[in-house]
């Protein structure tokens, strides 16, 4: 007894021993880098940035909605407040999406695309009192610039246009030919903006080195446990997909109830789903994440973090590792004596890296095991990004830049749940970085696609500062 008590606290001693060490050895590598003078942004800037939110350019899904004059005239604006750009880019338009090209004079490189989009969501209109200035009004108030736009996306392809404006001014040439393009529709998937940029290019055989996008941003205090401000420049996004899962039943008269009634049935199968997750993935990039994030943190969170072979569950479910699913419409019925003889739900399935469709559909039908149910696709899967390399130069110099301009800014490379554009380019850029620096918090974030969408002067400013460093930094590095 004695010696099985012995042995017994031997490997208690050796487990807590492992977890220590572990915790005190995850340490973050700090990436050094010389501080830069930040280009000096012009007051104009902000003029030029609150006149393009003035535009309703809006993306509603609606197709009796038309704002195609509102991009017409948001382009004639661009072309106003950008001239050197439209004299030194060559510029052509796609339906309402533009795309820039700025010739670099050595060929043998690998261009890259800096992009963004021109639309944005609709307002909710029940919910216009509860703004402090109006959505498409561009009114500063404070400091502060409210507006559809200020966080998505307007914001970047104003930063951008402000940062190759004074890159121009100030002499600047690029050494690898870099394009701009602004989608038009990505709030509504992207296919007649990016999409047909994309096949344009691919016709003409353009190899992109990567494309910039937004997508990431830089997290303040939104991060459990860590206190730094966090740059996520997100590598990978999941898949989209839907299902629509439909009962048909006998039906009958609500006085005489059947045991399985239809909207009782459906209710089970939706409750069976929720409560069958997917698996938790511990994928490299997520596990790149942990040590990054749980390195930054005080003891507890670093012994959890550093200990993801324990935690395991714990930690991915915080990553939201997993295919996700959330039923969004639910249908049925038409008056209050009679059980229906259909009701329909869709559920909304977000795919992790490693799934597809088709293994999402077998999980459907083999939990919900009900054969009155049919499980339809509603439109094709997006399927999950590839994971672009997080090693790569290109991923060095943004995060390199990241910290010249935000040196207290912890970067990690990091998957979103959200679709982009960038999805559209996949086919020829060899890599898509999604991160323009839009300082996000818990104050502000509910203004994407929300109310009181809204961006400090300040950060706006540095927007165009990381662009403008970003684009030197690669010079720089395309000269050694
Ligand atoms: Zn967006």
């Amino acid at each position: 007894m004695k010696k099985i008590l012995k042995y017994t606290s031997l490997v208690l001693i050796l487990f807590l021993c492992v977890i220590l060490f572990n915790t005190l050895t995850l340490k973050s590598d700090k990436f050094l880098v010389e501080e830069v003078d930040k280009v000096e942004v012009p007051d104009g800037a902000i003029d030029r940035f609150t006149g393009a939110l003035k535009f309703k350019t809006i993306s509603s899904g609606n197709t009796k909605e038309n704002y195609d004059d509102e991009f017409y005239k948001l382009h004639d604006y661009l072309e106003t407040s950008f001239p050197l750009v439209y004299s030194s880019l060559k510029k052509q338009t796609f339906n309402q999406s533009l795309l820039f090209k700025w010739e670099g004079e050595n060929e043998e490189l690998n261009p890259i695309m800096l992009m963004s989009h021109l639309d944005v969501v609709p307002v909710d209109q029940t919910t216009l009192n509860d703004w402090e200035a109006p959505p498409f009004s561009g009114i500063v108030k404070d400091g502060i610039i409210f507006g559809r736009g200020t966080l998505d996306d307007k914001v970047s392809v104003l930063g951008i246009l402000e940062a190759v404006e004074n890159l121009i001014n100030n002499g600047f040439n690029p050494k690898r030919t870099i394009y701009l393009a602004f989608g038009h529709d990505e709030e509504i998937g992207g296919n007649n903006g990016a999409g047909v940029i994309s096949n344009y290019l691919e016709k003409k055989g353009v190899e992109l080195e990567f494309v910039l996008d937004e997508g990431g941003f830089i997290s303040e205090g939104l991060i459990p446990g860590v206190d730094k401000p966090v740059a996520m420049i997100n590598v990978a996004e999941k898949g989209y997909v839907s299902y629509e899962l439909t009962i048909k039943t006998k039906g009958g008269h609500s006085s005489q109830p059947p045991r399985n009634n239809t909207i009782g049935s459906l209710a089970t199968a939706i409750t069976k789903l929720e409560s069958n997750q997917f698996k938790l993935k511990m994928t490299p990039l997520i596990k790149t994440q942990i040590n990054i994030l749980g390195a930054e943190m005080s003891f507890l969170g670093k012994m959890f973090f550093a200990n993801s072979w324990l935690f395991k569950n714990f930690l991915l479910e915080g990553f939201n590792a997993k295919t996700s699913i959330a039923p969004t419409i639910i249908s049925g019925g038409i008056k209050d004596n009679v059980i229906p003889t259909t009701a329909s739900v869709i559920i909304n399935f977000r795919i992790m890296t490693g799934d597809d469709s088709n293994k999402i559909k077998q999980h459907i039908i083999k939990t919900i095991d009900d054969e009155r149910i049919s499980v339809k696709e509603i439109n094709p899967a997006n399927l999950p990004s590839p994971v672009s390399d997080y090693n790569s130069d290109s991923f060095k110099l943004i995060q390199k830049t990241i910290s010249q301009i935000f040196p207290k800014v912890i970067v990690t490379p990091g998957l979103i749940g959200g679709g982009t554009d960038t999805k559209h380019y996949e086919k020829i850029s060899k890599n898509a970085y999604r991160f323009y620096p839009m300082r996000a918090n818990s104050e502000n974030i509910s203004g994407v696609h929300g109310i009181n969408e809204r961006i400090s002067i300040s950060n706006y400013k540095e927007i165009v500062q990381f662009v403008y460093q970003f684009l030197i930094n690669q010079n720089n590095n395309d000269n050694e």
